[in-house]
């Protein structure tokens, strides 16, 4: 990484326009610029080390090509909000081996790579529908995720304050550090990724699944009789990805590639802009149009086939595969209404973007209980709308990105093995949007699968 000097460093951020953003209009941000420890934080976190490295960025750059071109498949998920206190070794285990286990089934369905990247290490800033949440006669600042302010209902925790992000970046370290032990020390064997599977398929809930795990069982059991060298499948990639919303915090990780000579946001390997923040003319598309890394764009239901076009020529003007991927969140009675549209006129512009279905953000519903939930069949709804429109179109389905944790919560209703409400008072965890919980997971994941083999055999 870059060993320039500051001054020479500052001159290629004004060449690259990577402060333009501050003259632009900005949605979601913290109001924290007059704090007496803005500065002196934004100083600190300019000289802290890249949390991941322009090496490894381009090559998952690569791999997104590959997805771009129909010849791999992404898997996204993790937390909606990273929590300070849930970065531990146990959670952070049970979300990595949860993401194996999905991305083992799904290599077996698709017949592919499959690249995996977690919601995790960095995903803790959240756009929020209002600035103020009231409680009975209180009015506070609505809680933005723990790198800006704190979820408990008192004023001093909701106060917006700039030392978080340093407690962000500290947190995300921490968990990079543990992901980059579990999946380069032996954790990420496929063998043992598929007996944990078993265990899942064990289940009578899920016996509809067991056929496929049998068979995965017995491709691993010829693989191995073949004599194929099972040492390039105890360790995996797993990138990190989150949205890029607090641009003080994104802004202080980019750094000049010593190598390239050209900007990272080293907080993370992927970037994506959410459905909130994504005005072409606004602060979020053009400052993540200055750096290097993948980016995601999030197409929320009032999408044109116009703004998609917009986002790919600011965005990816070079048309380079893997630079930009867009991850649909139109909502199961939508999706297929309103995705065609938009894959025709990217279709028709000639770009090549990875195609992602977002199966949650679109069907959130609130119970009468207050809580917010997702169920299940709608989840699964949007992802079969997804598969269905992109066959119809012959464009390539390149993707799932979800919200899903390791752990046995009650948030999101429905499955095979059921979480009813009643379950919510117990084992509601999540601070902000609902999760599948482990077993929800990979009943996504072998669904998916099905698919992915389906597809194979119409080709
Ligand atoms: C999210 O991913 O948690 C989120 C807020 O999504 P969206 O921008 O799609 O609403
Ligand atoms: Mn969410």
């Amino acid at each position: 990484m870059s060993t320039e000097t500051t001054a020479a460093t500052n001159a290629k951020a004004i060449d690259y326009g990577l402060d333009n953003w501050r003259k632009l209009h900005i949605d979601q941000q913290p109001t924290w610029a007059e704090h007496p420890d803005y500065a002196p934080t934004i100083a600190e976190l300019n000289a802290l080390p890249p949390l991941v490295f322009a090496g490894e960025v381009d090559a998952m750059r690569s791999q997104l090509a590959e997805v771009a071109e129909g010849n791999a498949f992404l898997l996204q998920g993790g937390d909606c909000a990273e929590t300070f206190e849930g970065a531990t070794a146990d959670k952070i285990s049970g979300r990595v081996k949860t993401l194996l286990q999905m991305a083992a089934v799904l290599t077996y369905g698709a017949s592919m790579p499959v690249v995996k990247m977690g919601r995790m290490a960095g995903q803790f800033s959240k756009p929020r529908s209002s600035d103020m949440e009231t409680r009975g006669e209180v009015t506070l600042p609505s809680f933005r995720g723990e790198t800006v302010n704190g979820y408990d209902f008192t004023p001093e925790a909701r106060a917006h304050d700039p030392k978080r992000m340093l407690r962000g970046y500290h947190t995300s370290a921490s968990t990079l550090n543990l992901i980059r032990a579990f999946t380069k020390g032996g954790f990420a064997d496929l063998r043992s990724v598929h007996a944990w599977n078993r265990g899942f398929t064990d289940n009578p809930n899920h016996a509809r699944y067991e056929q496929t795990a049998r068979e995965i069982g017995r491709a691993l059991k010829f693989m191995e009789a073949c004599g194929v060298d099972f040492s390039a499948l105890k360790t995996t990639d797993l990138y990190t990805g989150h949205e890029a919303l607090v641009l003080d915090y994104e802004r202080a990780l980019t750094r000049i590639d010593s190598r390239t000579d050209l900007p990272y946001d080293t907080s993370a390997h992927f970037l994506w802009i959410g459905e909130r923040t994504r005005g072409l003319e606004d602060a979020h598309v053009d400052f993540l149009s200055k750096v290097r890394n993948p980016i995601g764009v999030k197409l929320g239901p009032t999408t044109t086939a116009e703004d998609a076009i917009a986002l790919i020529n600011k965005l990816d003007p070079n048309r380079e595969p893997g630079r930009l991927t867009f991850i649909t969140r139109m909502g199961a009675g939508m999706i297929r209404e309103k995705l065609p549209a938009i894959v025709e006129g990217v279709q028709r512009e000639g770009a090549k973007v990875v195609w992602v279905t977002d199966p949650m953000h679109g069907n959130t519903i609130s119970v009468p209980s207050g809580y917010k939930t997702r169920r299940f069949n709608d989840v699964m709804d949007e992802v079969r709308g997804f598969f269905e429109v992109h066959e119809a179109l012959g464009s390539f389905p390149g993707g799932i990105h979800v919200e899903m944790t390791g752990d046995d919560v009650a948030e999101c209703l429905g499955g095979s093995d059921p979480v009813n409400e009643e379950e919510f008072a117990d084992r509601y965890e999540s601070l902000c949007d609902p999760r599948l919980n482990h077993a929800q997971s990979l009943e996504i994941a072998f669904l998916v699968s099905e698919y992915l083999k389906g597809r194979r055999g119409t080709k």
